[in-house]
Order: C-alpha cells, then sequence, then structure tokens
C-alpha cells in the first residue's frame, strides 16, 4: 500500500463547515486510537499509560513532531495565497516558544541547557526540513480543510465510547472525504504502519458512525521520508473492524477487572519508556492502583500521542 509520493492534482474543495462532533460525554469510559494500539501492541503499556499514568520523558522526535503538526495546522489560518514553505519556516521559532510557554520545563527535558542550547537551532532546521518535505507532496494553496484536529467522539452499537483526534479533514464539493495525517516518526515504518493504519480506521470508523459515510481516502503524511500512504476503506472492513474494538475493549476490561496485564516483548520494546520496570526485561512493575475511578484518564491521549 505505500507508495512513492508524486505530487498529484488534488481537488480544491470549496470550504464546509467541519462537521459537528458528539455531544461529549466527559464521564464515560472511552477508547482512544493511542490506547487501543497499546493495549493490542502490550497489555502492560497500555497499563502503564492509562491507568498507572506514568510520566515519560518526551523525546525531540516527538516534540519536534508535535511542533511540525502545529506549523500544519496554523498553516490554514493563512490566506490560501500565503501558504508556502518559507511562511511555513517562520511559524517554527515562535511556534516552540508557544509551546515552551505552555509546557514548563520542555526545553530543559530535551536539551541540557535548555532553550539556549547550542543544539536547538540545529534542532529547530530539522523541523524545517520536515516541513520542506512537505511541501514536495501537497499544495497548501489548492486546500481548504473542512477540520483540522478534529475531536471525534461516537458510541459504536455496544456502547464503546470512541475518542480521538484527527489532523485533518478534507471534504470535496461532492461530498467526498479524506482523512489525513501527518507521520514525523522516526520509527521504522513496518512497526509504524501498522499502528498507523490502525488509528487511520479508528477515524474512519468514528465518522462512519457520526455521518454515515464512509470515508473514501485515508492518507498517511511521512514527512521523514517523503511518502505518502493511501487507503481506501470499505463499509464491511470498518465494521470488522468495529468488532475488533469491541473485542480489544472486553480484553481491556478483563485485565482491568484483574490487573492482569501482560507484558509483550517486541521491537516497540526499544521506544518505551518503562523498561526498567517491565518484567519481560527482569524489572518490577509498581503494584496495580485498580481501574481508574476517573474513566475519562484512561482514554487520554496527549498532544505527544498525536504528533506519531
Ligand atoms: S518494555 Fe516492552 S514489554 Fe515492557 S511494557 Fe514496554 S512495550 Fe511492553
Amino acid at each position: 500500500m505505500s507508495e512513492s509520493a508524486v505530487p498529484e492534482p488534488v481537488p480544491v474543495p470549496e470550504p464546509v463547515p467541519a462537521p459537528d462532533p458528539a455531544p461529549p460525554d466527559r464521564r464515560r469510559p472511552a477508547l482512544s486510537p493511542s490506547r487501543a494500539a497499546d493495549f493490542k501492541q502490550c497489555p502492560l503499556l497500555y497499563r502503564f499509560r492509562a491507568i498507572d499514568r506514568l510520566p515519560e520523558r518526551p523525546s525531540r522526535a516527538q516534540v519536534r513532531g508535535t511542533l511540525v503538526h502545529a506549523v500544519l495546522e496554523r498553516l490554514f489560518d493563512l490566506p490560501a495565497g500565503d501558504r508556502d514553505a518559507q511562511a511555513a519556516r517562520a511559524m517554527v521559532g515562535p511556534l516552540w516558544s508557544e509551546l515552551c510557554g505552555r509546557t514548563p520545563g520542555l526545553a530543559a527535558d530535551l536539551f541540557d541547557g535548555g532553550a539556549e542550547d547550542p543544539e536547538v537551532p540545529g534542532w529547530l532546521e530539522s523541523a524545517e526540513a520536515l516541513l520542506e518535505t512537505y511541501f514536495r507532496l501537497e499544495d497548501p494553496r489548492r486546500l481548504e480543510p473542512a477540520a483540522r484536529e478534529l475531536l471525534v467522539e461516537t458510541e459504536l452499537g455496544s456502547g464503546l465510547l470512541l475518542r480521538g483526534y484527527l489532523d485533518r479533514l478534507d471534504v470535496a464539493p461532492d461530498g467526498r472525504t479524506r482523512v489525513v495525517d501527518y507521520k514525523t516518526g522516526a520509527a521504522p515504518r513496518q512497526v509504524a504502519e501498522a499502528r498507523a493504519l490502525f488509528q487511520m480506521k479508528f477515524y474512519a470508523l468514528a465518522l462512519l458512525q457520526l455521518h454515515d459515510v464512509v470515508p473514501t481516502e485515508l492518507r498517511l503524511i511521512y514527512l521523514s521520508d517523503g511518502e505518502t500512504l493511501r487507503y481506501q476503506p470499505d463499509e464491511h472492513e470498518l465494521r470488522r473492524f468495529e468488532r475488533t474494538l469491541d473485542a480489544i475493549w472486553l480484553a481491556v476490561l478483563a485485565a482491568g477487572a484483574t490487573g492482569d496485564f501482560r507484558p509483550n516483548r517486541g521491537r516497540m520494546c526499544d521506544w518505551c519508556s518503562h523498561r526498567s520496570i517491565c518484567p519481560a526485561w527482569g524489572g518490577t512493575p509498581p503494584p496495580y492502583p485498580g481501574w481508574p475511578r476517573d474513566p475519562e484518564a484512561s482514554a487520554e491521549e496527549s498532544v505527544l500521542d498525536r504528533a506519531g
């Protein structure tokens, strides 16, 4: 399904109102694509993130992803004719300052010398390089997204509440819809791709539930290597995926009742912050704190989750 990124003519959709997400019910437990993928990959990782809510030190690559996502979101605030690479590059420094202002200690977590560290300019340039790649893949002057950073929240027939944010939704004048997700991570493609497709099917199913329409295309834009993955879901497949999510949630609830969240050692352990307390690596986890009293917490996605 991967293919080389060849710039293609893209439709210029008329601006249309963003779809209204269902009214949120913040007290009900919900499943997000990141946490569902965590559980599928490693139940213990799900527990550490969603139940113990152990802190994770962000990596430079994750924060760079957050920064690039922020630029690509703000870019569409500009008049169409002004959305060029120069304008995008000019946003990097101010958005980095904004991010640091909102997250005290972030710069010091990433760089020994904090915001003044001599490595910061080179790191910001690496964010600019990802944005340069974006402009080789799409021409944002020809796009008018229906929504950016859209919260989608919907209930499946089983009663399971889905909640997640998608990067961009394009709606063409004829009603065709495209879900777009930007990927900036450094994980190997074969590891990241399955997780990314899972995430995209999650959004497609949520949109199908909300609007009774199967998105025409799911598009993953890999800014680290300049490739685009396009995928056309069909309703049968999304309904099968719905059953998969229901099964995952039942497994989460069963593990939550007993505390039996098993580790699943694999390649993603290389990116896991919790190896030192993971029994698969000789560590000892903290005592199981029990199913969260605040069910909303178990679904929460951070901006770092979404940066990918
Ligand atoms: S180190 Fe690996 S097995 Fe252990 S919790 Fe993390 S991802 Fe799971």
